[in-house]
C-alpha cells in the first residue's frame, strides 16, 4: 500500500511529479524536498527572458495557494543527506527524518566548474541566484567571455549582447552545438550568432584564467589573450548522483533507471528529469536527457508507475532553444539518420532507410510540430522535400 511518497528534489522535475500524482488520483501524503529557497520553478527563462530582465518574475511549476490546494508539503532550503533504503526513511540537514514508501529522486544537476579560482567574475547559469547574480554583473559595455558552445552558452552570449555587452564564445570542438543539435541546424545558429556581433573560437580552450584589478586575463590554447570583465561557464552539469551512490543504488552518470524510471536497484525508488540514466530495451546504452520536456514527460511515467497506472505513449523526446531572436526546436535522434533532406528554409528532416528519425526547425512551429508526430513513420526523400507536400497524408 503506497501512502506517503518523498520527493527529493524541489526542481521542475520534483515539482511536476508532486503534480501528476494529484492529478492522478493520488490520495496520500506527498512531501518534497529542495535544497534551494525557491518552490519549483522552471529554467529556461533563466538564459532567456530572465536574464534579459524582459520579463523578471520565474516561472513556477505553481502558486503557494495551488500547492497547498493540491496538499503538497514542500520542505525548502534543506537538503536530503542519506537514504537507509532498508529503514525507508530520508535523513535532512535540519537533522530531521522522513519515511517513505516511494522516493522518487530528482536531485538534477550542477553546473560543471572549471578547475580555476573562484573569482566571483566567473559565472555559472543554473539556479535562479546565479541568473540574478549574472544579471547583476552584466552592465553594457561590459566585456564577457563565454566558456563553452553549447545550449546555455551560447543563449547567454545572445542575451548578454541584447543588454550592451560584448561576447566571446570559446569553444574547444569543430562546431556549435556539438552534443544535440545536427550540424547544418548548429550552422543556422552559428550564423545569427556572427549577425549580432558574438566572436566565436573555434576548436579554442581556455588555459588560464587570471584575476587583475578591474578584470580578468583570459589565456587560450593557442597562446591567445583576452581581456574580460567576466566569463560564464557553460560547460555542462554534473549529475546529483551522491545521494543514491551512497545509499547502494546503481548509478553511473546519472541513476540506471528503467523504462518506467523506476531505480534497477530498488523497486520503490525511482528517478527523474536531468538524472535519470535510462536504460531502453534495444538501445545501444543508456540514455540521460537534460530537456524541460524530458522534466515533464518523466514525472509524469514515474508517477504512472508508482501508482501502478497503465504507462501511456510516450512522446517523441524534443528540445527548443531561443537565441538571436530565433527559436530553433529539435525532435527525435538526428544523429541515427542516413539522410538529410532540406524542407524548404529553416526545415531539416532527418531519415534513416526511408523512416522519419528526426527534425529541426528554425522559427517554424507549424512545421516542427507536424514533424514531430511523424517521426518513425515511412516518408520518401522526395515528398520529405517538397514544401507543397502534405506530409501528414504523405507519412505512412
Ligand atoms: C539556464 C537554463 C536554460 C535552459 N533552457 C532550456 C530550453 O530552452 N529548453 C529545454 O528543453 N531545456 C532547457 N533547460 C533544461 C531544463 O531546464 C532541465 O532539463 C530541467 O530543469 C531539469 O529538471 P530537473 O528537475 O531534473 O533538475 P533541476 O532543475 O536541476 O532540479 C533539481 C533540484 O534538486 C535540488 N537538489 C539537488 N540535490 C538535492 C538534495 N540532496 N536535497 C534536496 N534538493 C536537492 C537542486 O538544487 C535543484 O533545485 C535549461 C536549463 C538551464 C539551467
Amino acid at each position: 500500500m503506497v501512502e506517503n511518497i518523498v520527493i527529493i528534489g524541489a526542481g521542475h522535475a520534483g515539482g511536476a511529479a508532486a503534480i501528476s500524482l494529484r492529478e492522478l488520483g493520488f490520495s496520500g501524503s506527498i512531501r518534497v524536498i529542495g535544497d534551494e529557497a525557491e518552490p519549483p520553478y522552471e529554467r529556461p527563462t533563466l538564459s532567456k527572458e530572465f536574464l534579459s530582465g524582459a520579463d523578471a518574475s520565474p516561472v513556477y511549476l505553481a502558486n503557494e495557494d495551488r500547492w497547498s490546494e493540491l496538499k503538497v508539503t514542500l520542505t525548502l532550503g534543506v537538503s536530503a543527506q542519506a537514504i537507509d533504503r532498508d529503514a525507508r526513511r530520508v535523513t535532512l540537514s535540519d537533522g530531521s527524518q522522513v519515511s517513505y514508501d516511494r522516493l522518487v529522486l530528482a536531485t538534477g544537476g550542477r553546473a560543471r566548474r572549471l578547475d580555476a579560482p573562484d573569482y566571483p567574475r566567473i559565472h555559472h547559469l543554473r539556479t535562479i541566484e546565479d541568473a540574478r547574480t549574472l544579471a547583476a554583473a552584466a552592465r553594457p559595455g561590459a566585456r564577457a567571455v563565454i566558456v563553452g558552445g553549447g545550449v546555455i552558452g551560447l543563449e547567454t552570449a545572445s542575451t548578454l549582447v541584447g543588454l550592451g555587452l560584448s561576447a566571446t564564445v570559446l569553444e574547444a570542438g569543430e562546431r556549435l552545438l556539438g552534443r544535440n543539435t545536427p550540424a547544418d541546424a548548429a550552422a543556422w545558429i552559428a550564423e545569427a550568432h556572427a549577425r549580432i556581433g558574438v566572436e566565436i573560437h573555434l576548436g579554442r580552450s581556455l588555459k588560464t584564467v587570471t584575476e587583475r584589478p578591474g578584470g580578468l586575463t583570459v589565456g587560450l590554447d593557442d597562446g591567445t589573450t583576452l581581456d574580460a570583465d567576466l566569463m560564464v561557464v557553460g560547460i555542462g552539469i554534473i549529475p546529483c548522483v551522491e545521494l543514491a551512490e551512497a545509499a547502494g543504488l546503481p548509478t553511473a552518470a546519472g541513476v540506471l533507471v528503467d523504462a518506467d524510471y523506476r531505480s534497477l536497484g530498488d523497486p520503490d525508488v525511482f528517478a527523474i528529469g536531468d538524472l535519470a540514466l535510462r536504460v531502453f530495451g534495444d538501445a545501444p546504452a543508456p540514455r540521460r536527457m537534460e530537456t524541460w520536456a524530458h522534466a515533464q514527460t518523466s514525472a509524469r511515467a514515474a508517477a504512472l508507475a508508482i501508482l501502478g497506472q497503465p504507462g501511456e505513449l510516450e512522446p517523441t523526446p524534443w528540445f527548443w532553444t531561443a537565441q538571436c531572436g530565433h527559436m530553433l526546436q529539435i525532435a527525435g535522434d538526428p544523429s541515427v539518420a542516413d539522410s538529410v533532406v532540406a524542407r524548404g528554409d529553416g526545415v531539416r528532416l532527418y531519415l534513416r532507410a526511408g523512416t522519419l528519425v528526426g527534425a529541426a526547425c528554425l522559427d517554424q512551429p507549424r512545421d516542427f510540430g507536424t514533424a514531430r508526430r511523424l517521426i518513425g513513420k515511412a516518408l520518401t526523400p522526395e515528398t520529405a522535400a517538397d514544401p507543397r507536400a502534405d506530409l501528414r497524408k504523405a507519412a505512412a
